[in-house]
């Protein structure tokens, strides 16, 4: 089982080795119980704020994958051209080894 806070020691990790340290350093991470929603965030609050859906805390590999997809929207918006560039970046650059 994952952590809020383990999530959080992630969000940092990712933050440095992938995002160039360039996201908040901090971000309000908690998980939620949606039935209908995996993971989504709000880039634009202080501090931000991601949520994951608690089902996720019995797969870790999982609940870094949608951890990472809302990183990644903290830098783009959407789905759009702007975001796969950055889950490419995030992909160059090793964020998802392990995890795929
Ligand atoms: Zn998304």
């Amino acid at each position: 089982m994952i952590s809020e806070r383990q999530l959080l020691w992630w969000y940092r990790h990712y933050n440095r080795c992938c995002f160039g340290g360039r996201l908040p350093k901090f971000a309000l991470i908690s998980f939620h119980g949606d039935k209908h929603e995996s993971a989504h965030s709000f880039p634009s609050m202080i501090p931000p704020v991601i949520r994951i859906n608690r089902r996720l805390r019995a797969f870790p590999w999982a609940a870094h994958v949608a951890l990472l997809h809302e990183m990644a929207h903290f830098k783009a918006m959407g789905h759009g051209r702007d975001f796969q560039r950055e889950i490419d970046k995030l992909y160059r650059k090793g964020a998802y080894e392990g995890l795929l």
